[in-house]
Order: C-alpha cells, then sequence, then structure tokens
C-alpha cells in the first residue's frame, strides 16, 4: 500500500494551470506539470482500503492501488505495466475522464480524494518519455482477417487488442485522421492531437491497417466488410440532438459539433468546406450544460467572443454532493470546468421557445424559466440576445443510413445498434457492435472499455478461446 499514514500526513494536491487570461490566447493544454516528488507524496495517500472501491468506479478496472503504491515508491516502469494491462490509453483518460475512480475513493468522505487522474497521467507521460511504450507484436499472426469501423477511442482500442491477439485487423475511419471524438470534438486545450499521433503509430507499427477517408456504407461499399471473417462496428453516437423550436433556421444557430470540428480542423491545419462558424466580437449562448456545451464556452472565449452564456434546462445541481448517495445513483454535484472559470454566465432551470432574428438572422433567443418537471413557469419569460447559439444537448442514436441499414442491423428502443455486453454481437453473428454506437452517447473511458471487452468477444468468436482481458 502507499504510506500508512500517508493520507493524514499529506493534502490532496492537483496540477496547477496557467491563469485564464493568458491560456485562452491559445490553444495548447495548459496543465502545470508536477514534481516526482509530489506525485509520490500523492501517491503515499492511498490507504490501499480491503475494498477499493475505485477499482469498480472506474469503467476500465484500472488496479488503482497497486500503481499509487508504485507511485510512491518510484517504480514508474513497473507502474505502466499495471496500467497498460487495464487501460490502452491512459493518456487520454489521464486528461479527460471525468474520473469516477476519485467520486468512488474512501478519502471522498472528507472532500479530498486521492488525485488518481493525475497519477495516470503521470505514469504514462513518463513512460512515453522515457521510451516505455512499445508495440508488441509478440503473439504468432492467426490468419484471421477483422474489419474495425471507426477510429474512435473504442475502434482504436478495439483494433489494438484484436492486432495483439495477432489478427490482421484493417482500421477504417470516415475523417482525414483517426481518434472520433476526441480528435474532433474535444478541443486541442484538453487534449492536444499530437498525442492521439504517438498512439496511432504505435499501432501501425503493431500491424494494424489504419485506411482514413474511408466512408464506410458511403464511399466503401458495406460489401468489402464480407471479405473479412469478423466486423466490429465503432461509428459512434453522431447524430446530434436538434431544438426545433420557432426561429431554428435563423442564419447564426450551429449544432455544437459543426462549431467544435472547424476549430480542431483550423488548429491542426486541416482544411474544410463549409462557410466559418466564429464567435469572434459576438454574443454567444451555449444551450446545454455538459462537456460539449463546456467545450464551446472555452472555444468562444479563444475566439474572442463578445459574451458567453451557457443555459441548461436542468436544475442547478448542489454545490457539494449527497454523500450518502449510494450505487446505483450517481452523486450529483456542480461541475465547474476551467472553460467555465475563463469566462462566462451560466443559467439553470432555462427552456428556449423561440429563436429571434431579422432578415434571417439570429438576434437573439426568448426563454422562460421551468420548474422540476420541466413545466414554463407563467411570468417568468425573458430575453438574451444572440449571435451566435451553439446547440450542446447531446446525441440521440449513431447515423443509421449507410453502415447500420446496409448491413441490416437490429436496433434498440433508443436508435443504437443492439447488442449485449456478453457478446457484443448484434443481429448479424459476425458483426460486433462497441462504444457510443452500441451504449450510445458516454465517455472515453467506457469506449475504451468496450473495445476491449469486444475484442475479447471476437477473439473467442473466431478462435473458440481467448487470452485477451475482459
Ligand atoms: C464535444 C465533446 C466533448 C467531450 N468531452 C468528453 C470528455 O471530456 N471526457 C469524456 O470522457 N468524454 C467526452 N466526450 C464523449 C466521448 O468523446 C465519447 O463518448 C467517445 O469519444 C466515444 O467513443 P467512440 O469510439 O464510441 O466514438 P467516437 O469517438 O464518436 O468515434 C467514432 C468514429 O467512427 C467514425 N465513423 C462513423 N461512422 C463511420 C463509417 N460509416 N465509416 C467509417 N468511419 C465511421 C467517426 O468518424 C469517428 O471517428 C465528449 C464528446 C463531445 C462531443
Ligand atoms: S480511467 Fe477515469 S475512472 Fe479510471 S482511473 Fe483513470 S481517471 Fe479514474
Amino acid at each position: 500500500m502507499g504510506k500508512a499514514t500517508g493520507f493524514k500526513e499529506y493534502a490532496r494536491q492537483t496540477p496547477g494551470y496557467e491563469k485564464p487570461a493568458e491560456r485562452v490566447k491559445h490553444y495548447n493544454e495548459f496543465a502545470k506539470p508536477m514534481a516526482d516528488e509530489e506525485l509520490s507524496k500523492q501517491g503515499a495517500r492511498c490507504m490501499d482500503c480491503g475494498v477499493p472501491f475505485c477499482h469498480q468506479g472506474c469503467p476500465v478496472n484500472n488496479i488503482i492501488p497497486d500503481w499509487n503504491d508504485l507511485v510512491y515508491k518510484s517504480r514508474w516502469a513497473e507502474a505502466i505495466e499495471v496500467l497498460h494491462s487495464t487501460n490502452n490509453f491512459p493518456e487520454f483518460t489521464g486528461r479527460v475522464c471525468p474520473a469516477p475512480c476519485e467520486a468512488a475513493c474512501t478519502l471522498n468522505l472528507e472532500d479530498s480524494p486521492v488525485a488518481i487522474k493525475t497519477i495516470e497521467h503521470a505514469i504514462i507521460e513518463r513512460a512515453w518519455a522515457e521510451g516505455l511504450v512499445k508495440p508488441d507484436t509478440s503473439k504468432p499472426r492467426t490468419g484471421k482477417k477483422v474489419a474495425v469501423v471507426g477510429a474512435g477511442p473504442a475502434g482504436l482500442a478495439a483494433a489494438q487488442q484484436l492486432a495483439r491477439a495477432g489478427h490482421s485487423v484493417v482500421l477504417f475511419e470516415k475523417n482525414a485522421q483517426v481518434g472520433g471524438l476526441l480528435r474532433y470534438g474535444i478541443p486541442d486545450f484538453k487534449l492536444e492531437k499530437k498525442i492521439i499521433e504517438r498512439r496511432a503509430a504505435q499501432l501501425a507499427a503493431e500491424g494494424v491497417e489504419i485506411r482514413v477517408g474511408a466512408h464506410v456504407g458511403v464511399t466503401v461499399p458495406v460489401s468489402e466488410l464480407d471479405a473479412f471473417d469478423a466486423v466490429v462496428l465503432t461509428g459512434g453516437s453522431e447524430k446530434p440532438r436538434d431544438l426545433p423550436v420557432p426561429g431554428r433556421d435563423l442564419a447564426g444557430v450551429h449544432f455544437a459539433m459543426d462549431f467544435l470540428t472547424q476549430q480542431n480542423r483550423r488548429v491542426s491545419g486541416e482544411g474544410f468546406d463549409a462557410a466559418d462558424i466564429l464567435a469572434t466580437g459576438k454574443k454567444v449562448v451555449v444551450i446545454g450544460g455538459g462537456d460539449t456545451g463546456a467545450d464551446c464556452v472555452g472555444t468562444s472565449n479563444r475566439q474572442g467572443a463578445a459574451s458567453v452564456t451557457q443555459i441548461e434546462i436542468m436544475p442547478k445541481p448542489p454545490e457539494k454532493e449527497e454523500k450518502l448517495t449510494t450505487w446505483p445513483l450517481w452523486p450529483n454535484k456542480l461541475r465547474t470546468s476551467t472553460s467555465h472559470d475563463e469566462g462566462c454566465e451560466r443559467r439553470w432551470s432555462v427552456a428556449t421557445q423561440s429563436f429571434y432574428g431579422e432578415n434571417g438572422v439570429l438576434k437573439g433567443l426568448n426563454c422562460v424559466e421551468v420548474d422540476a418537471k420541466f413545466q414554463p413557469i407563467h411570468g417568468t419569460e425573458f430575453k438574451i440576445e444572440a449571435d451566435l447559439v451553439t446547440l450542446a444537448m447531446g446525441f440521440v442514436h449513431p447515423v443509421h443510413e449507410g453502415l447500420v441499414d446496409g448491413l441490416g442491423l437490429e436496433k434498440d428502443a433508443r436508435g443504437n445498434v443492439l447488442a449485449d455486453t456478453d457478446t457484443y454481437q448484434t443481429s448479424n453473428p459476425k458483426v460486433f457492435a462497441a462504444g457510443d454506437m452500441r451504449r450510445g452517447q458516454s465517455l472515453v473511458v467506457w469506449a475504451i472499455r468496450e473495445g476491449r471487452q469486444a475484442a475479447r468477444a471476437v477473439d473467442e468468436f473466431l478462435m473458440g478461446t481467448s487470452e485477451l482481458p475482459r
């Protein structure tokens, strides 16, 4: 375990950030690395509880107490081995995971959980810096061919695991670069794209054939998948939730992903055909209070918005979570991201009744406050002026046209590809589905888990047995 008295001796510490006024001038990551000595103290705070709730709280079941102890003892090379045994991409989760492990940590009873995510991030970055992350090509080839469609975190994890099991893997991706929402949704200031590129290079060195610009069901006929022994669909949940109120068609109302994707492409020098959507000098209203909304806030401030307001239909969560909340409920509390700290007015329990404008151009929103059942409260109507609105209200299900319908797959009641979490098999026995395409919009860490588990299910399907971890 860490140090028996560590949690009493050392306070929780997480990385400092560049000041908001400075970091909004660029799109780079802005967390300041912590010294080894401080990281060791943070590892020492782990109590190695009899039941490590953190391990259960983490969707990939990272063996957190073990690597906390190894970091405390400065045994970094062993720490990365333990971490990689459960998580293909700790550099992604160490940056963008909301860290349910920390909510589950026993020390969170006193609001000072072990800085698990910070330690995870430090272990993997040190491993890259010391050349410890190497391609794994140890398994003999099986002669089996697997297609993975969609190169987000689920597809990358599935492809890597399947290649490591000895199969020949082709990873199809419709965009010009791999990464899925890590690349085109999440802004660079949360995750710089070179982080994805070095992993993609590792996958390629492990034998994964990456075919970008390959839109299966559109530019690549679905029939090409017949040549494979198994197919894994990891195409994400890309159909955005719309707000069909009067004025929706005014110029200036956009889906959040159209706005965010453009900026990510600008940063990496990848061109695009559509007209620019920019917040520069504009009054911006972001509709939706989740991660996507927060990313719109941070991006708008970097583009030089005149003002940024974020509205959310849900009530304002409590500042502190209810400690007695137990599984399966999530202890809800107000989450303030670094993007909010950069400047934003936030309002809760607000619904948009219509957009208004002049000559087809957006001028603002007609809003109303709502009660706990989301019913408008009479007399609370108000206006917000706006030149740009981004709709960040989540995603309803995967795109059906082309791939999913082309393969004739069954869907669940929400329109996701139907498959269970034991076999990950769809209504076509040689086609498997994982990540947001199967579970609906979720988190990077869940995508990695499903990609890994689906890979094992495919390996069992092809070989009758599998040594891949579940
Ligand atoms: C703006 C934004 C911010 C987010 N921030 C966070 C965060 O901070 N933390 C967090 O944990 N989660 C966050 N999420 C959620 C997270 O990014 C997703 O849950 C995760 O990326 C899902 O992974 P996936 O591999 O299932 O799908 P995706 O990442 O969506 O990847 C699917 C891939 O499949 C490709 N594809 C689709 N159809 C085809 C086809 N027919 N042929 C070829 N390729 C195809 C797509 O181009 C894409 O590359 C965020 C989401 C958004 C939108
Ligand atoms: S992947 Fe997420 S939940 Fe798991 S240890 Fe890392 S930060 Fe915690």
